[in-house]
């Protein structure tokens, strides 16, 4: 179906580096478009730099902090630069710590809120910008079960990704008379190095497998295709939106 291509478009993915960033990169260079990868590690990006490049597509790679706003705004301006637009942004970027409440530090809820949330306000206000000039977009942003559920441990990681759905929305909103579209993928449990430590137990990994009805953890390629969805035309009348990609945890409970 010709409305998923996306050759022409032009996709910039934070966190592209690694994990699911970099799954979501070679997806939509799969699909047809020319990426560029950012976050603060130039070897890992030059490493996914080459296998979009393997796929037949232009690939740029730009560094920075995303929490840092003038990082955000910078990234975003050398991404729109490259070929004078900017179709696609995935605000991919993200890192956790599990901590109870009772011990979570000043320093540990900004460092957290401050890469999770402020970053992506920061660097889709700077893709909006071109992309509302341009008259058309999609902001694609990375959730999570914790933006619908309560999980112990994980209180400044929760208020961040429910803060990011939030955002969708009012984005969404704002933007959306503009050809601006914006919604969420919120994955479940998927192996990275965000996730290293928790797979490390054999006993959390047979618990988890019993609970996803689909019968097994997620891996990045598995965010492809509604990635590649929300980037495309193919979503043109969707806007606002989060979509699950947990294997059907969320929605279900063991007998
Ligand atoms: P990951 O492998 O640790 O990748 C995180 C990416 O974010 C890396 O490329 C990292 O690069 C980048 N990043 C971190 N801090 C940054 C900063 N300040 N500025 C720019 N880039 C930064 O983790 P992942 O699992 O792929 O996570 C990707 C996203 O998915 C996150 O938003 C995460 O919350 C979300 N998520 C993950 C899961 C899961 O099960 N893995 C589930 C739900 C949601 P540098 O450190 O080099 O900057």
């Amino acid at each position: 179906m010709r409305e998923f291509s996306l050759e022409g478009k032009v996709a910039l993915i934070t966190g592209g580096g690694r994990g699911l960033g970099r799954g979501i990169a070679l997806a939509l260079a799969e699909a047809g478009a020319d990426v560029v990868v950012a976050s603060r590690t130039l070897g890992e990006l030059e490493a996914v730099a080459e296998e979009i490049q393997a796929k037949g597509r232009r690939a740029l790679v730009v560094t920075g902090d995303v929490s840092v706003p003038q990082d955000a705004r910078r990234m975003v301006e050398e991404a729109a630069g490259w070929q004078a637009r900017l179709d696609v942004l995935v605000n991919a970027a993200g890192v956790n710590k599990r901590l109870p409440s009772l011990e979570v530090t000043e320093e540990e809820w900004d460092w957290i809120l401050g890469v999770n949330l402020k970053g992506t306000f920061f660097v889709s206000q700077a893709a909006g910008e071109v992309m509302v000039q341009q008259g058309g977009g999609s902001i694609i942003n990375i959730a999570s079960l914790l933006s619908a559920v309560g999980i112990p441990t994980l209180a400044p990681y929760a208020a961040s990704k429910t803060g990011v759905v939030g955002l969708t929305r009012v984005l969404a909103a704002e933007w959306g008379p503009h050809g601006v579209r914006v919604n969420a993928i919120a994955p479940g449990y998927f192996r990275t190095k965000m996730t290293e430590r928790l797979f490390s137990d054999p006993e959390w990994v047979g618990r988890l497998k019993r609970q996803v009805p689909l019968g097994r953890e997620g891996f990045p390629e598995d965010l492809g295709g509604a990635a590649v969805f929300l980037a495309s035309d193919a979503s043109r009348y969707v806007t606002g939106q989060v979509i699950y990609v947990d294997g059907g945890y969320l929605a279900t409970r063991e007998a």
